[in-house]
């Protein structure tokens, strides 16, 4: 692979339908950015999951790069604030949806996007981290900021299994929280998975899908949700006095039908986290947390890896939501 030449997978519309295949391509078709990357690492995430089969309006012009998220090391740069060798790490932006993202072994990319790679974490490492992780900490972060300790109470993760709710797992129990895992199907392999990841207490069934009353039975001090939906309006009617929600996904879907009661009754905060456009110093700050709290041997047993041609497949299944873990792409 050279700047001349060097692969990724690339996304074409025809006739309304989104083809996925992997193209030779040279430093001439690239972005007009400031910075060329050699991507080392990137990963998968759910949007990537859309953008790549082609489910919703993730991309907004083809052909497009996909890949929210990439780590790899400057080849050359027009910006001041970076020099070939640096190793960097950029997650978000719309990088992949909007502009050419990481599922490329080069890259061109605005110098405003990318962070110096943290401290005591790899190219690797930031990739089993990426988007997804990225978010459960921002999820962390919002709660502890709306005075949630690990004294609180129990802290419930939704969509457990997905990237973001599995290092949601495992940074709350580090971090000391009595943390207890929200799945669709509850079995002997899910239940070694969440207690691997330090899970206390592995829940679900048929109630989750269920609209609840307005006001249900406290249960739980705090919660991470990445499901939306039913989901979220049974936490929200679930919530200890004074409890908190960081809401941040919509696998099992956008609407949310809720009430007032929670919130003017139980003084529930619903605490809404992006990571898309989150400003740099609180990206930087949650990386800084990352290095600090999160246990990379466990997170690594939960790794899959993958090259550029085993992207799609893994995205039909992610889709299909079978997908556990996080998925880190190799792009060498
Ligand atoms: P994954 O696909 O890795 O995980 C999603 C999990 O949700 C699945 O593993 C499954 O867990 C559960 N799930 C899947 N389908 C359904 C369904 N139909 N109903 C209920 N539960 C379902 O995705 P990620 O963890 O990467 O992302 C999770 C969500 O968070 C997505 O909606 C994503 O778009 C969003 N997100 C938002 C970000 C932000 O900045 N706000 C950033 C990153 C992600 P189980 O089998 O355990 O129930």
């Amino acid at each position: 692979m050279t700047t001349a030449s060097f692969n990724a997978l690339v996304l074409r519309e025809t006739d309304g339908k989104t083809s996925a295949a992997v193209e030779q391509l040279s430093s001439a078709d690239l972005p007009h950015e400031e910075v060329l990357v050699k991507v080392a690492y990137s990963s998968i995430n759910y949007k990537d999951a859309m953008a790549v089969t082609g489910t919703g309006k993730i991309i907004r012009k083809f052909p497009m790069v996909p890949g929210i998220d990439l780590a790899g090391t400057v080849v050359e740069s027009n910006n001041a604030q970076f020099q070939p060798g640096d190793e960097v790490v950029m997650t978000g932006w719309s990088v992949g949806e909007r502009y050419w993202g990481g599922y490329s072994q080069m890259q061109r990319l605005n110098a405003e996007w990318l962070l110096p790679l943290p401290e005591k974490i790899s190219l690797k490492q930031s990739m089993l981290i990426g988007t997804a992780g990225l978010t459960a900490m921002l999820c962390v972060i919002a709660l502890e900021q709306a005075g949630i300790t690990p004294q609180s109470g129990k802290v419930v993760v939704s969509g457990a299994s997905g990237g973001v709710g599995s290092v949601a797992i495992l940074l709350l129990s580090r971090l000391g929280y009595q943390v207890t895992a929200l799945t669709r199907e509850v079995n002997e392999s899910a239940q070694n998975y969440f207690t691997a990841l330090g899970a206390t207490e592995i829940i679900g069934g048929e109630e989750w899908k269920v609209a609840p009353k307005p006001l249900e039975a406290q249960k739980w001090a705090a919660a991470v949700d990445t499901v939306g939906g039913t989901v979220l309006a049974r936490l929200l009617a679930e919530m200890d006095y004074q409890g908190a929600v960081a809401a941040c996904g919509l696998a099992g879907g956008f609407q949310l039908s809720t009430t007032v009661m929670p919130f003017i009754l139980r003084g529930v905060k619903l605490l809404g986290v992006d990571s898309v456009m989150c400003p740099n110093p609180l990206r930087t700050l949650a990386w800084q947390r990352l290095a600090r709290d999160l246990d990379f041997s466990v997170l690594a047993a939960a790794e899959r890896c993958t090259g550029l041609d085993g992207i799609h497949a893994i995205a039909v299944e992610m889709m299909a939501g079978k997908s556990r873990g996080r998925v880190v792409v190799d792009l060498n």
